[in-house]
């Protein structure tokens, strides 16, 4: 953003009434490995807008699915975040605590009719893909042929889905993307809410704690932005108010895809929390600051001329 721009539109935003008074945000890290260039991109994105809003900032630890958390990490990410001056507002919360809300929301969905139970092993959807002459994936997932919509025909219960409606498009705006639409059903089909293995899908755990810690608004990385209709169908189906999102660019890796631990990702270096930070600023857009006393509050400013007024 050019010097003069910022000025302008900070002479602007100080005429006009600051339209944010109730904002809740979070930054929510599964703790599968330490902070990198791109997972400190969304913490830093999610942190200022929250302040850009005098709002709150929560750290949430999405530790759900066990299998992929080192013991450990939740530590390793908060003191990253706090080298880098990135404080919690409140204190964390573990997603492996929240087991019976989970439950509870998915007895609400059983109860209304959108979880239903299925008992197809993949294996099963292969065939019953390949027997009706389609085979659809995503992002190497196959579309579940709804098998088990009408009746588990005495199979055992293995997982339990969300029940997709036919041909219902979904429109939302995104803050940074625009206007966005997905049709939940055709192109993801009746996703997970339960695994095979018992534990709660992301999209329902996500939800739900969005729902409880009263989130207003989500800033997060755009390889989360196709996750955002079946959020959305799930805030619905369970009466809950769906946040404003606003997904931010994204830093590749070697290979062109998101960076990852999987495609070089180094872990931050945390002696130098002003570089990493101006890293990560860099990619959201932001001027390049040298001095770490106020590097925050003038991306602060810089924020709510870029991202405070809806596309
Ligand atoms: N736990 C997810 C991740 O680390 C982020 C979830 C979200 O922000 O909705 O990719």
């Amino acid at each position: 953003m050019a010097i003069q721009d910022f000025m302008d539109c900070h002479a602007q935003l100080a005429m006009t009434v600051n339209n944010a008074s109730h904002y809740i945000g979070r930054f929510a890290p599964s703790p599968t490995g330490p902070l990198h260039a791109g997972s400190l991109v969304a913490a830093l994105a999610s942190w200022l807008d929250a302040r850009a809003h005098d709002g709150q900032w929560l750290v949430r630890i999405e530790d759900i699915d066990s299998t992929r958390c080192l013991s450990g990490m939740d530590q390793i990410i908060l003191q990253q975040l706090a080298a880098c001056g990135l404080h919690s507002d409140q204190p964390p919360l573990y997603q492996s605590r929240r087991s019976a809300l989970y439950q509870q929301a998915l007895d609400r969905l059983i109860a209304s009719g959108y979880a239903y139970p299925c008992g197809c092993s993949r294996r099963d959807i292969e065939l019953a893909l390949q027997r009706g002459g389609r085979s659809r994936a995503r992002h190497g997932e196959l579309i579940y042929p709804g098998t088990c919509r009408a009746g588990l025909q005495g199979k055992p219960a293995r997982a339990w889905r969300f029940r997709t409606q036919a041909e219902s498009l979904l429109h939302w705006q995104d803050r940074r993307l625009g206007a966005q639409s997905q049709d939940v059903a055709y192109e993801v089909g009746d996703f997970i809410l339960k695994r095979a293995d018992g534990c709660f899908a992301y999209q329902l755990a996500v939800v739900v704690d969005d729902g409880a810690q009263g989130i207003t608004d989500v800033a997060r990385g755009a390889d989360l932005a196709d996750n955002t209709a079946r959020q959305i169908l799930l805030q619905r189906a369970l009466h809950l108010p769906t946040p404003r999102y606003l997904h931010t660019t994204l830093v590749l890796g070697a290979n062109g895809e998101k960076l990852s631990k999987q495609n070089g990702a180094q872990a931050l270096d945390t002696r130098h929390p002003l570089a990493a930070l101006n890293q990560a600023a860099a990619v959201l857009g932001l001027t390049q600051q040298h001095e770490p006393a106020d590097a925050l509050a003038h991306w602060v400013a810089q924020w709510k001329c870029l991202y405070n007024h809806a596309p």
